[in-house]
């Protein structure tokens, strides 16, 4: 029997799986969650409403290595105190709840399914195996990694589905998902809290995040609450993370011409995120590395990260992608309104000097034969990111401000709540500007290659640009030079410090901040006459500076290395303490430095192994320790459970590093 059917639903699967969404339109998902953080396990019911659009014998629902502990089906017109009592036949194959039953056109039903799960992936639960911590976190990604791991789902990201999540936890948490918040209540002493959706969403955009958080609340000129949340401790770091966030919003919300889809758009920052960012629906979480003070502002922020998160919520939430071959509907849309709105903030300059950045990249990818069609699902994030954005650029040339917008709007405004292509997008350009773009296409969309003697032609509209090409130091040494006492630009300074450092002169340390963090990363050997000069990067407001000069100093001069050290004591640097453990790592190696106090020195160092710290501030403590051969059994333990860690580059890192002790 068990065989039997099990080959039955093996077979059952494979007819109708891709073409699930003909048969079953998948309403509303009312899902109440319940967490062991213990066991690291989440616990709850799913109640499914949906309609059959074709009859048809089966469905299922994507339920990833979870034990599923009972399936209820309910339909119109059923007597509720029947002894059927919603009993159905199922069959669980760890991946898919197969639901047997003969469906009838046009007939609703309803589907319960209770669960449990340990999910190996797309919800995490951070920080809650070491007693000393404070608080722990739980967090989800669905991207990539499959709500249907948590929550019994449909994978497949042509079904939306209105989502409102009731989520019980500690009361002294607090506990964010999609949508609006529209009851908190107490609930077995916990607090349960009930989030509610108006609009569907692929279940890919399905989140929450459960932590200890504080929010600041701001208004968009069209009235939708922007909530900013943040760690009770960083209340001073409120200003600089979320800088220019309202700006971008009504910015964005007036260049795209369509409003914001969702009841309020929410940001939290997350610890160990694996990524930057992700554009859940209404609810962006972020990794709270970009949770920084202002001095890490003008090297490090949240400014692009935020804006194209928030540009999603348009192209990837509202509109969503049908397959992988229309990726860049998403991901060069959300680049390209991101540099629009930093273009808003920052200013034209700063917009052509980041698609110059994006045209080297793609030039480089073509030069290493690794470029493909910007339609070709397998492409690199490099293609869908920036030739995404530069073809938007280009497109936009090409027909004009006022067709594009409209087209942008048009494409919005009709396949909203729906899946789209890349068709429907350059259908609706080809309307609103009346040009036929099949060369467009050719050129842009299908080849493989970046064409650069017509992106620069364009970046050469901006005459910065203009100046910046065309300055080339091997040409004429010392006219180079006059640059860096004339008005031009942060960039093309920039630019000659990188062709002629050993030019420098004591009065081109008068530039701005940008400029001389070049000088200190490009001045690496250190005339005497220029050691004056150089010292005082030590007290710029840039962490990059910093470190950078710290170092450098050292290095040149042997004999002044304890007064180095006394100055930069006590800079803690970035969120990965950058200038800190740089600094404990030149206390420990400077023989005459505090001999009394290396002991100390070396347990901070070691101290930032450990798992409570955010894995940025283990990676630096591991690779100075690996630099100074100095990796004890306590950094090794931690370096054992790194190996463990979801984010990829941290795990490796700590792998090969094992493999060489
Ligand atoms: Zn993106």
């Amino acid at each position: 029997m068990k065989f039997f059917f099990s080959f039955f639903s093996v077979f059952f699967c494979c007819l109708l799986s891709a073409q699930q969404t003909g048969y079953v339109d998948f309403k509303t998902a009312k899902a109440n969650i319940n967490f062991d953080t213990d066991q690291k396990k989440v616990f709850g019911t799913v109640i499914y409403d949906f309609k059959i659009t074709k009859s048809v014998d089966s469905i299922f629902i994507d339920a990833k290595s979870m034990r599923i502990r009972d399936v209820r089906l309910y339909y119109d017109g059923m007597v509720p105190d029947s002894h059927y009592m919603g009993k159905v036949v199922h069959n669980y194959d760890n991946n898919r709840i197969w639901v047997i039953y003969n469906f009838e056109k046009k007939k609703d039903y309803k589907l319960t399914i209770s669960y449990f799960s340990n999910p190996a992936k797309a919800l995490y639960f951070v920080g809650w195996d070491n007693p000393s911590a404070s608080s722990g976190q739980v967090w989800t990604q669905g991207q990539g990694k499959y709500t249907s791991n948590w929550l019994p789902s449909i994978d497949d990201m042509n079904d939306k589905i209105e989502f409102d999540l009731s989520i019980t936890f500690d009361k002294d948490y607090e506990v964010i998902a999609n949508g609006k918040l529209v009851s908190k209540e107490d609930y077995f002493g916990k607090n349960k809290w009930h989030y509610d959706m108006q609009n569907p969403m692929s279940s890919y955009l399905v989140a929450l995040a459960i932590g200890k958080y504080n929010k600041k609340i701001e208004t968009s000129k069209s009235g939708i609450p922007l909530e900013m949340y943040y760690y009770p401790e960083d209340s001073l770091r409120v200003e600089p993370t979320y800088r220019y966030s309202k700006q971008i919003f009504d910015f964005l919300e007036e260049e795209i011409g369509v409003p914001y889809a969702w009841q309020n758009y929410k940001q939290i920052p997350v610890k160990d995120f694996l990524y930057a960012g992700m554009e859940n629906t209404s609810a962006t979480i972020f990794s709270d590395t970009y949770v920084i003070d202002s001095i890490s502002f003008v090297d490090k922020n949240y400014v692009n990260v935020n804006a194209h998160e928030l540009a999603h919520q348009w192209f990837g939430d509202l509109v969503t992608e049908t397959s992988g071959t229309h990726h860049w509907l998403q991901e060069g849309f959300a680049t390209y309104y991101a540099l629009l709105a930093e273009k808003d903030v920052f200013g034209d300059d700063y917009y052509y000097w980041e698609l110059y950045q994006y045209a080297q990249e793609l030039i480089a990818q073509d030069e290493s034969g690794g470029s493909t069609s910007l339609l070709n699902p397998k492409s690199s994030s490099t293609t869908f990111y920036k030739k995404g954005a530069w073809v938007l650029h280009m497109l936009r040339e090409q027909v004009g401000d006022k067709a594009f917008k409209e087209a942008v709007k048009n494409y919005l405004v009709k396949h909203q709540f729906e899946n789209v292509e890349t068709n429907d997008f350059i259908g609706k350009v080809e309307k609103a500007s009346g040009q036929d773009l099949s060369g467009f296409e050719k050129e842009w969309l299908e080849s493989a290659s970046f064409n650069r003697e017509k992106a620069f032609e364009s970046l050469k509209k901006s005459s910065f640009m203009k100046t910046y090409l065309a300055v080339d130091c091997q040409e004429d040494v010392y006219k180079c030079a006059d640059y860096l006492t004339s008005s031009a630009s942060e960039e093309t300074k920039i630019k000659v410090i990188s062709q002629i450092p050993e030019q420098l002169k004591s009065v081109d340390f008068n530039n701005s901040l940008k400029v001389r963090q070049a000088i200190a990363q490009n001045l690496t050997k250190i005339p005497l006459k220029l050691k004056a000069d150089y010292e005082s990067l030590l007290d710029d407001q840039s962490y990059v500076t910093i470190e950078t000069a710290l170092y450098n100093l050292w290095n040149n001069f042997s004999e002044d290395r304890p007064k180095y050290l006394n100055k930069a004591k006590g800079i803690e640097g970035f969120n990965d303490k950058n200038v800190r453990i740089l600094w404990l790592a030149l206390a420990l190696i400077t023989e005459d430095f505090e001999p009394d106090n290396k002991p100390q020195y070396f347990e901070e160092l070691t101290g930032y192994t450990y798992p409570d710290n955010h894995f940025e501030i283990r990676l630096n403590a591991f690779q100075y320790l690996k630099l100074l051969n100095a990796c004890n059994d306590a950094c090794k333990e931690n370096l054992e459970q790194a190996t463990k860690s979801p984010i990829w580059q941290f795990s490796k890192f700590a792998k090969d590093y094992l493999k060489t002790l």
